[in-house]
C-alpha cells in the first residue's frame, strides 16, 4: 500500500484567484444580505408588536382607570350621609346601626362595591354592608388607608384578606363631624373580573404595586408574585399586606431587562400557551405608570412571531441568495465552458487549417506530378501511335509480301491471257477476219481492266492512312478486301458467302483501315481452315440501334477456349515463326477501338471461330463527336 500526501495545488489557486475572490466577496455580500434582512425584519416585527403591545397597556390601563374611576368619589359622597354621624356617636344602638348597615347595603348592591364600611376613630367597625362577619372584628386601625383617612386625606390601597385570602382594593375618606374627625368609610373593591378581559394566546398582562409585587396578572399563578428578588425588610413589612411570609420572583431566565424576558422552559411546558420547552418563551416587555396609584402595568408579548419573522426572512433571503449565486454560478461555468469549446475549436481549426495547407501542398505537388505524368503518358501514347502506324504499316508490308505469290499469279494469268488475245488478234488481223481480232482485242482490254483494279487495290492497301473517320460504306470495304485476297481464295479453294441488308447505312471510319480489319480476318481464316475439309467463309451483317454488327464465321476448328481472352494480345500467335507475327488481331482490335468499335470472339456452335464487330453508325457516330 502506497501511502498519498496530500499536495494542495497551488497552482489552481494562483489561476482561479479572481475567481476565488469574487467568490469570497459574493459570500461576505450574501452573509451582509441574510443579517440586514433579518435585522430588518426584526425591526419590522418588534415595532409591530411594541405597537399592539402599547395599543393593549392603553385598553388595559384606561381598564383599570375606569374601574377605580368609578369608586374614586364615592366615600366622599358617602362620608356626607347623614346617617353616619348619629351612628358613630351611639355606635351601641343597634336600631340605627341596624339601619345604616342596610342603607350601606343598598348602596353597595347598586355601585358594585364589594363592601362599605362605617369605621370609628380607633378603627372598629360600626356598620358594615351586608353581614360580614370580618368587618366586625377587624381593627381598620393598622391599615394604611384607614391612617390616611385619619389624617384627612383619601386613602387607598390594595391587600389580601387575612382569612378569606381575597384581593381588595380599599378607598377610604374621613367622616366629619363639625371640624373634627369622627370616623372613616372605607369601600372595599373586587378587581377580580378584570383580569378575565386580559387573556391573550399572545402577550401577558401584569399590574405590579410600587414594590413590584403583582396583584393582578392576566396568569392566576403569577399573582402575589415579584418582578425581582425582595430584600428581607421589604418581605417582613408586606407580610400582612399579602398574607404570605415568601415572595416568589416570577420565572424569568436571568431577571426582567431591557423590555425583554424569557420565561423559564418548566413554566412554559406546563402552560397551555405553547413555546420552546428547552430554552424557553421570549417576551418584549412594555409598560406604563400609573402615577395617580403608584402602580405599574407590563405587557408580555410573546417574541416568537419576531423570532419566526427574523428566521422566514433570513430564510427566504438566503435561499434568494443561493438561487441567485446557484444562477451565477451556472452562468460563470456555461460561459467557462464556451470560452473553453472556442478555444477548442479555435485549436482544431487551426489544425485543420494546418492540415488543410499540407494537404494542398502535397496535393499541388502531387498534381504537378501528376502533370508530368499525364504528359509522359501523352509522349508515350504519341510513341505508341507512331509505333502502331509502323506496325500496321510493316503488318501490312508483310501481308503484300505474302500476298505476293499469290498476286503475281493473279497478274501472270491474265498477261499469259493479253499475250495469247494479242497474238490471236495479230494472226486474226494478218488474215483480215476483223470480228474475232476486235473479240481478242476486247478480252485483252478487259484482261488489263482487271489488272488495273488488282494493282488499285494493291496501292490504296499499302496506302499509310492518316486521314480523320468518316462515314465508309461497309460492302465496298469488305469486296475490296476479298479481291485483295482473290488469289489465296481461289488458291486454298476457299468459298465465301455475303449476308447484307438492305439499305445498310454507312459507318464511321477509315477505308483503308477498315479494309485491313478484314484482310486480317479473312487471312486468319483461310490460314485457321487449312486443313479444314470444308472451306468456308460466312459475313454476315446487321444493324441494330447501337450500329452495325458485322460477323465473320469460318468453318476452321476454331479458337481453343483457353486462349480465347488471348489472341488480340499482341504477338500472340500460334503460327510458326515467319508465318505469323501475332500482331494482326491486336491491330485489328486497336482500329475497331479507335473509331468507337468493339470486336469479341467465340466459337460456332458448328467448331469455327466467329469474330463479331459492332460498328458506330455515321449519323450517330456524328453526334457524338459533336
Ligand atoms: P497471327 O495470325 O500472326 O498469328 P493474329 O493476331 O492475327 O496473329 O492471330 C493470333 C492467333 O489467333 C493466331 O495465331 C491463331 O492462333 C488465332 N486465330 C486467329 N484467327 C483464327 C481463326 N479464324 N480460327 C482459329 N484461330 C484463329
Amino acid at each position: 500500500m502506497t501511502l498519498r500526501v496530500y499536495q494542495p495545488d497551488f497552482d489552481w489557486f494562483r489561476r482561479n484567484r479572481l475567481l476565488i475572490a469574487v467568490s469570497l466577496l459574493c459570500v461576505v455580500f450574501g452573509a451582509a444580505i441574510v443579517v440586514g434582512s433579518a435585522v430588518w425584519a426584526r425591526d419590522q416585527a418588534q415595532n409591530a408588536v411594541r405597537e399592539r403591545s402599547v395599543s393593549t397597556l392603553n385598553l388595559v390601563i384606561e381598564n383599570l382607570r375606569g374601574e377605580l374611576s368609578k369608586f374614586i368619589y364615592m366615600p366622599k359622597v358617602l362620608s356626607s350621609l347623614e346617617s353616619l354621624a348619629p351612628a358613630l356617636a351611639t355606635p351601641s344602638d343597634p336600631a340605627a346601626v341596624r339601619l345604616l348597615a342596610d342603607e350601606l347595603d343598598q348602596i353597595a348592591n347598586i355601585s358594585g362595591a364589594k363592601a362599605i364600611h362605617l369605621v370609628d376613630r380607633n378603627g372598629h367597625a360600626v356598620a358594615t354592608s351586608g353581614a360580614d362577619p370580618m368587618a366586625a372584628t377587624h381593627a381598620f386601625a393598622e391599615e394604611p388607608y384607614f391612617r390616611d383617612a385619619l389624617q384627612g386625606r383619601l386613602g387607598r390601597y390594595f391587600s389580601v384578606g387575612a382569612r378569606s385570602r381575597e384581593r381588595s382594593y380599599f378607598f377610604a375618606h374621613p367622616v366629619r363631624t363639625g371640624k373634627t374627625i369622627a370616623g372613616v368609610i372605607v369601600i372595599q373593591l373586587e378587581l377580580d373580573n378584570l383580569e378575565p378581559l386580559w387573556f391573550s394566546a399572545n402577550s401577558e398582562i401584569l399590574v405590579v404595586d410600587e414594590n413590584g409585587i403583582v396583584f393582578l396578572s392576566s396568569r392566576p399563578e403569577w399573582r402575589s408574585r415579584s418582578l425581582s428578588p425582595l430584600s428581607e425588610d421589604t418581605r417582613t413589612r408586606l407580610a400582612d399586606r399579602y398574607q404570605q411570609q415568601t415572595f416568589a420572583p416570577l420565572p424569568f431566565v436571568d431577571g426582567l431587562q431591557d423590555g425583554f424576558a424569557r420565561i423559564e422552559p418548566a413554566v412554559i411546558s406546563s402552560s397551555t400557551r405553547g413555546g420552546d420547552t428547552t430554552t424557553g418563551v421570549d417576551f418584549l416587555v412594555y409598560e406604563r405608570e400609573m402615577p395617580d396609584s403608584g402602580w405599574r402595568v407590563l405587557i408580555l408579548s410573546n417574541a416568537n412571531g419576531v423570532r419566526r419573522q427574523v428566521a422566514i426572512s433570513a430564510l427566504v433571503s438566503a435561499s434568494i441568495l443561493v438561487i441567485f449565486m446557484l444562477v451565477a454560478a451556472n452562468i460563470y461555468q456555461r460561459r467557462r465552458r464556451m470560452i473553453e469549446r472556442m478555444a477548442i475549436q479555435d485549436t482544431a481549426r487551426h489544425e485543420l487549417e494546418t492540415r488543410v495547407l499540407e494537404r494542398t501542398q502535397i496535393l499541388t505537388e502531387t498534381n504537378v506530378k501528376l502533370c508530368d505524368e499525364i504528359d509522359e503518358r501523352h509522349r508515350a501514347e504519341r510513341e505508341l501511335k507512331t509505333a502502331q502506324v509502323e506496325l500496321v504499316q510493316a503488318s501490312k508490308l508483310a501481308a503484300l509480301g505474302q500476298m505476293a505469290a499469290g498476286l503475281s499469279h493473279e497478274l501472270n494469268q491474265p498477261l499469259a491471257a493479253i499475250r495469247s488475245y494479242a497474238d490471236n488478234a495479230a494472226t486474226f488481223l494478218d488474215r483480215t477476219e476483223l470480228a474475232p481480232a476486235r473479240s481478242n482485242l476486247l478480252g485483252i482490254g478487259e484482261l488489263t481492266e482487271r489488272m488495273a483494279r488488282i494493282i488499285k487495290n494493291l496501292r490504296t492497301y499499302a496506302r499509310n492512312e492518316q486521314v480523320p473517320a468518316r462515314p465508309v460504306p461497309l460492302p465496298d470495304t469488305i469486296n475490296e478486301a476479298l479481291s485483295l485476297l482473290e488469289g489465296r481464295l481461289t488458291k486454298d479453294a476457299v468459298t465465301v458467302s455475303i449476308d447484307l441488308p438492305d439499305h445498310l447505312p454507312p459507318v464511321m471510319g477509315g477505308e483503308v483501315r477498315f479494309q485491313q480489319v478484314f484482310i486480317n480476318l479473312f487471312t486468319n481464316a483461310i490460314d485457321a481452315m487449312a486443313d479444314s475439309p470444308r472451306k468456308h467463309i460466312n459475313v454476315r451483317v446487321v444493324t441494330d440501334t447501337g450500329g452495325v454488327q458485322v460477323s465473320v464465321e469460318d468453318s476452321g476448328p476454331g479458337v481453343p477456349s483457353e486462349v480465347l481472352e488471348n489472341v488480340f494480345d499482341p504477338f500472340y500467335s500460334t503460327k510458326t515463326v515467319g508465318e505469323g507475327m501475332g500482331l494482326g488481331l491486336s491491330i485489328t482490335y486497336g482500329i475497331v477501338r479507335q473509331f468507337g468499335g468493339t470486336i469479341t470472339v467465340s466459337n460456332a456452335s458448328t467448331g469455327g471461330a466467329v469474330f463479331t464487330l459492332t460498328l458506330p453508325l455515321a449519323a450517330i457516330s456524328d453526334e457524338a463527336a459533336e
